[in-house]
């Protein structure tokens, strides 16, 4: 529920809810807004009478939050989240993230030479990265697989991906709700949007709000890729939750040839980002090197790109400048 506070409303009336929420026994969460103050309640399980805080000074309106999600719905929050990453880079605005690197860091060798052909044509971010590569200036996401690992993650990346099969891991959402680092969601093989938008909201429940959602490809019947990308889960996202969603379209799809159209049209369709596999010898690679671009098929990609950003008002993201040569 959200208690909706008047234009101009005074610190004290706003804490003379935030005291009301608290003696219903309930948890508060103040926020103020460009437009307005708003304080949401979280703890209830279900309908909470509204009557006593409706009478409060200062208050405007009740918003009873329909979806089962909370903290993640349009209707709690309307602005768009913007995710803030070191160096000033953030996933959510105008501009469209690019993240790319190989499925898995096979050797140093082999890291530092996709970062620097993918850094050459204009990511932002390596994926798969297990430690920093300062050389290059890209920020680093990273998957972490289990509870115990969040932290070390933590510590040596700026995104922590939590992958498909995690999605409904839930100690491992919570831990990572509480690293103090922003988190990559990816949607789970088999889940609803409903479904991915829920396990958004243990990390935010934990006090994580920087929350970047990935369509990936789910399960369907029909196996000439190895998963349907959903497209249209991008622009369903934006309308149902105010957090950033990117598009993975070599997982969607499988296939080196697919990736590169799917890419296209989730930049077309409104992904704030896109997080592709690629590695300097696909044919080498020890994981998903079907589905892994040549460095220039990538170069190829982000030419393309920045037409499709250009179309629609938006740009790419640039990289941030390497620390030393
Ligand atoms: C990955 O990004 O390398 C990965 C394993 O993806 P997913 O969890 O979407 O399968
Ligand atoms: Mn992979």
């Amino acid at each position: 529920m959200l208690v909706v506070m008047q234009h101009g409303a005074s610190a004290d009336e706003v804490q003379r809810v935030v005291d009301t929420i608290e003696e219903l026994g309930y948890e508060a969460r103040p926020m103020p807004g460009k437009q307005r103050t708003a304080v949401g309640l979280v703890g209830n399980d279900g309908r909470v009478d509204a009557s006593r805080l409706a009478a409060l000074p200062g208050v405007k309106e009740i918003i009873h939050v329909t979806q089962p999600y909370k903290q993640v719905s349009r209707e709690w929050k309307e602005e768009p989240t913007v995710v803030e990453l070191p160096g000033g880079l953030r996933i959510g605005g105008d501009d469209v993230v690019v993240m790319a690197g190989p499925c898995s860091v096979e050797s140093e060798e082999q890291i530092l030479e996709a970062a620097r052909a993918v850094r050459a044509s204009g990511a932002a971010m390596l994926r798969g990265g297990a430690f920093k590569p300062e050389e290059t200036g890209l920020l680093v996401v990273t998957e972490a697989i289990d509870p115990e690992g969040v932290d070390l993650v933590a510590q040596y990346a700026d995104v922590i991906q939590i992958g498909a099969r995690n999605m409904q891991n839930f100690s491992l959402l919570k831990r990572a709700g509480r690293a103090g680092k922003p988190v990559l969601l990816k949607r789970g093989i088999a889940a609803t949007i409903n479904e991915l938008l829920l396990s958004a909201e243990y990390l935010l429940a934990e006090g994580n709000h920087d929350v970047i959602l990935c369509e990936r490809g789910i399960r369907g019947f029909d196996n000439s890729t190895r998963n349907v990308f959903d497209l249209a889960a991008i622009p369903v996202v934006h309308g149902l939750s105010h957090l950033p969603i990117i598009a993975d379209p070599s997982h969607a799809t499988g296939r080196r040839d697919k990736v590169i159209p799917m890419a296209r049209a989730a930049v077309a369709a409104g992904a704030d980002g896109v997080i592709v596999e690629v590695h300097p010898q696909p044919d080498r690679a020890l994981s998903d090197g079907a589905q892994s671009l040549y460095p220039e098929q990538f170069a190829e990609l982000m030419r393309e790109i920045r037409v499709i950003t250009d179309a629609i008002g938006r740009s790419v993201a640039e990289p941030l400048p390497a620390v030393s040569a």
